[in-house]
């Protein structure tokens, strides 16, 4: 008998396109989350996932977010494919290592920044907004991916929204929608709030293994 329509994605689409969770906010991505996840070290990407692409600094909330996970003994280093001076700038100003041009989805530069990191690589996550560069390059190096919806998709490049269609149209093709811990959220809700809900929510969805 051939397998019905909702069976048939776990078989047919690849790892390297499957994020391991999958959240609908950064913020839902708590500390005490990552840390019942075992998760020591963060790669975590810029455009997109910590400030929107053409914005040069951080929202309030997303710093408070940085600071409350590093508070919690995860160590952090970006990864990104922009370039060294517009990548260096926000990260000096947050206080986190860097790694720039990163070419993703190439697995090189998460490799460098697991070293960085000085963090098991099983204890090591990419974390970032597009399955086409972070997710496979997050696979690829041999870590888990946390896949997060993007920060004001519309102010970027034509060829990353054009892509963002394919990502839904895979998305809905795996079965999978991102879970929130906080059902109406405008993201600016605060992190003892965030947290007292994942500490008692389901926080995330791991996907299955095939
Ligand atoms: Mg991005």
């Amino acid at each position: 008998m051939k397998p019905n329509a909702d069976e048939r994605p776990a078989r047919v689409f690849p790892q390297w396109l499957r994020p391991t969770y999958y959240f609908s906010r950064l913020h839902d991505v708590s500390p005490q989350w990552l840390q019942s996840q075992s998760l020591a070290g963060l790669l975590i990407d810029l455009d997109s996932t910590l400030k929107p692409y053409r914005q040069a600094t951080v929202a309030p909330e997303v710093l408070a977010w940085i600071r409350s996970v590093q508070a919690a003994g995860i160590r952090l280093c970006i990864v990104s494919n922009g370039g060294r001076g517009r990548v260096g700038a926000t990260a000096r100003e947050l206080g986190l290592p860097f790694l720039a041009r990163a070419l993703k989805p190439l697995p090189w530069r998460c490799r460098q920044g697991i070293r960085l990191l000085n963090v098991e690589p099983s204890a090591v996550a990419m974390l970032g907004d597009q399955l086409f560069a972070d997710v496979w390059a997050g696979w690829w190096a041999g870590i888990r991916t946390i896949l997060v919806t993007p920060l004001d998709p519309e102010q970027e490049p034509f060829v990353t929204r054009w892509k963002r269609g394919l990502e839904g149209w895979w998305l809905k093709r795996l079965g999978v929608m991102p879970v929130s811990v906080t059902e109406s959220g405008s993201g600016a809700e605060s992190l003892a709030a965030v947290g007292e809900a994942a500490s008692s929510l389901s926080p995330s969805r791991e996907l299955p293994d095939e």
